[in-house]
């Protein structure tokens, strides 16, 4: 279907030892929607990524994706149920090729063949990777690291794709470009959940957003509200 829920996180509490994490998070993607998570360091925005990868186990709460509960699924089910996490600081493999990087987004992908074909697209989409596939990942500038993050998890066929802090680092033409490669994802019809410090470059091509501040949700609405809201003017979109 294309109306139904790509992700529906309710109520989710998660805890690092005694540190309260995240406070009865509750969050939701529709199939086809950008959405941005956003908020300042320490907010809760990695950890509610690592939730739903099943990487951080929930105290309570539920987290369904497609339809499916997979609060307590296995990070390799949470990728089989078609729900892709670019983490944070890209981890590429600097010392494999570019294609070997992206053969590593296939190794949940039973057959040979569909791989290759995702990485062909990959290619066709970036040709910039496709001109330096026999090259270590390590060559590569902090840009291009974060394009071949994110072909790399398009090899494994996302029906949504979390993508986390995918500016960090790089400059603003570069980041433009980050963010348009992500919109034309997702008018290919993959759903996109982007958690962003860079609150202006994520409100530019998401439809709603959320605001997480000390594990909660303190704002959400659609992107041009928010950007409109002088709360997250103030706080998050500065001079
Ligand atoms: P950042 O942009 O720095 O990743 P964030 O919004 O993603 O920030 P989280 O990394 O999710 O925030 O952190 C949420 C809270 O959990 C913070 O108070 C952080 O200090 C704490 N935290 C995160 N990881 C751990 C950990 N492994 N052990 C203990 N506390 C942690």
């Amino acid at each position: 279907s294309s109306t139904g829920r790509a992700l529906q996180i309710d109520g989710l509490d998660v805890y690092y030892g005694r540190v309260h994490a995240l406070r009865e998070l509750s969050i939701h993607v529709d199939e086809g929607e950008i959405v941005a998570l956003l908020g300042n360091n320490g907010a809760g925005k990695t950890t509610t990524l690592a939730s739903v990868s099943g990487v951080v186990p929930a105290r309570s709460g539920r987290i369904q994706a497609f339809g499916t509960d997979v609060t307590t699924a296995k990070p390799w089910e949470i990728v089989g149920a078609g729900v892709v996490h670019v983490p944070e600081g890209r981890r590429i493999f600097s010392r494999l090729t570019i294609h070997e990087n992206l053969q590593l987004g296939g190794y949940l992908v039973k057959d040979e063949k569909v791989v290759d074909q995702r990485i062909e697209e990959v290619y066709e989409r970036l040709p910039r990777l496709a001109e330096r596939r026999t090259q270590q990942g390590g060559t590569l500038s902090g840009g291009e690291q974060q394009m071949l993050a994110v072909g790399r998890a398009l090899v494994a066929g996302p029906r949504l794709l979390m993508l986390d802090e995918p500016s960090m680092g790089l400059a603003p033409l570069i980041v433009a470009q980050i963010m348009d490669l992500v919109q034309r994802i997702n008018e290919s019809g993959t759903s996109v959940l982007l958690v962003e410090q860079n609150a202006r470059a994520a409100l530019r091509i998401a439809h709603r957003a959320y605001v997480v501040e000390n594990g909660e949700i303190t704002l959400e609405g659609p992107a041009k509200e928010l950007a409109a809201d002088s709360r997250v003017i103030d706080a998050y979109l500065g001079a």
